[in-house]
C-alpha cells in the first residue's frame, strides 16, 4: 500500500475515477481533507499570481452534475466513515479526517449550483453522522457574499459545523491589484467580510512571498496588521501562509516562500491586538 499513500505534494484532483471529490493530507489540516472542485474547467474570476491551478482561464464554472457529485462525496464519506480509506491512504501520525473543504480550481461561490452542492454536503454529513470534529470548511475570495444565493449556501455551511475561509492577501488597492490581478475596493472588501462573518464563523485567510527573492515591504505588512485590527470583531482569526509549490502562472514566476522569520514576525504583530493566528511556511 506504500505507493498509495498520499503526500503534502500530491494535491492531484482526480483520486480515483472522481471528477468533483479529491482528498488530500494537507499541512493546514494535520489530516485527511476530502477537497470539492467545481471549477473543474479551472475557471476563475481572479488571477492570483501565486495561483496553483494549471492552466486557469478567467470565467465561471460549467454546471455541475449534481446527482454525479453526490456519488462521489457519498462513497467517499462511506469509504472514510466506515472504511479504511483513511488507514490505507494516510501517512502515520495524519491519519484523521478533518475536514470537507469546498476549495476548486476556481472560486467556489461562482457556481450556480453552489447552494444546491452545500445541501449535499449536509445531507452527506448527516446520512453518515459525521461528527463535530470534522469541519465544512468554504475557502472563498469573498467576491460573491453579496448575492443571495450564496449567503444561503454560507448558512447551510455554518449549521454544519462550517467555517469559511475568507481571502484577503493586502490591505491597499494597488498591492491587491498586484497580488490578486483584480481591481476591487477595500471598502467593498471589508463590508463582504462583515456580511460574511454574520451568517458564518470567517478567518481571514492571507499568502505573503518573496518577489525577486525579497521579502514583502513592511509598510505592506503594517497595513495588513491595521485592516487585521480593524477587523477584530468579525473575525475568529487569521492564517497566514506562504507559495508552497512553485505557482503555476507565468506572472509567478519572480515569486518565492517567504522567510518563516517573516511570517512569524507578522504573525505576532497581529496576535499582539489578541487575534488567533495561525502561520505555516
Ligand atoms: S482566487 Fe484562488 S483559484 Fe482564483 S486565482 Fe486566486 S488562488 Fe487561484
Amino acid at each position: 500500500m506504500k505507493n498509495n499513500i498520499l503526500t503534502f505534494s500530491d494535491h492531484s484532483r482526480h483520486f480515483k475515477d472522481c471528477i468533483y471529490v479529491y482528498p488530500v493530507v494537507s499541512r493546514r489540516s494535520q489530516g485527511v481533507s476530502l477537497g470539492i472542485n467545481l471549477n473543474i474547467n479551472n475557471a476563475c474570476n481572479w488571477r492570483c499570481v501565486y495561483c496553483q491551478v494549471e492552466g486557469l482561464v478567467r470565467g465561471k464554472p460549467e454546471r455541475i452534475d449534481l446527482s454525479r457529485l453526490k456519488f462521489e462525496l457519498d462513497i467517499m464519506l462511506d469509504w472514510i466513515v466506515n472504511g479504511k480509506f483513511i488507514q490505507e491512504y494516510a501517512p502515520v501520525g495524519l491519519q484523521r479526517f478533518n475536514d470537507i473543504c469546498l476549495s476548486g480550481n476556481g472560486e467556489s461561490t461562482l457556481s450556480e449550483d453552489f447552494v444546491a452542492v452545500c445541501q449535499i454536503i449536509a445531507e452527506l454529513r448527516k446520512k453518515y453522522a459525521v461528527g463535530s470534529d470534522v469541519k465544512t470548511v468554504l475557502i472563498s475570495n469573498g467576491s460573491e457574499i453579496l448575492k443571495e444565493s450564496v449567503q444561503q449556501g454560507l448558512t447551510i455551511i455554518s449549521e454544519n459545523n462550517g467555517e469559511l475561509w475568507f481571502k484577503i492577501d493586502r490591505a491597499n488597492h494597488d498591492a491587491i491589484n498586484l497580488v490578486n490581478q483584480v481591481s476591487i475596493d477595500l471598502n467593498g472588501v471589508i463590508k463582504r467580510l462583515k456580511l460574511a462573518s454574520s451568517l458564518c464563523t470567517t478567518y481571514v485567510q492571507s499568502c505573503w512571498f518573496r518577489v525577486d527573492e525579497i521579502e514583502p515591504a513592511a509598510e505592506l505588512a503594517a497595513e495588513f496588521v491595521d485592516l487585521m485590527v480593524q477587523l477584530k470583531p468579525y473575525i475568529a482569526g487569521v492564517l497566514l501562509y506562504s507559495t508552497a509549490r512553485n505557482p503555476a502562472l507565468p506572472e509567478g514566476n519572480n515569486i518565492s516562500q517567504v522567510s518563516p522569520e517573516f511570517l512569524a514576525n507578522l504573525a505576532d504583530q497581529i496576535a499582539r491586538s489578541g487575534i488567533i493566528v495561525k502561520n505555516y511556511v
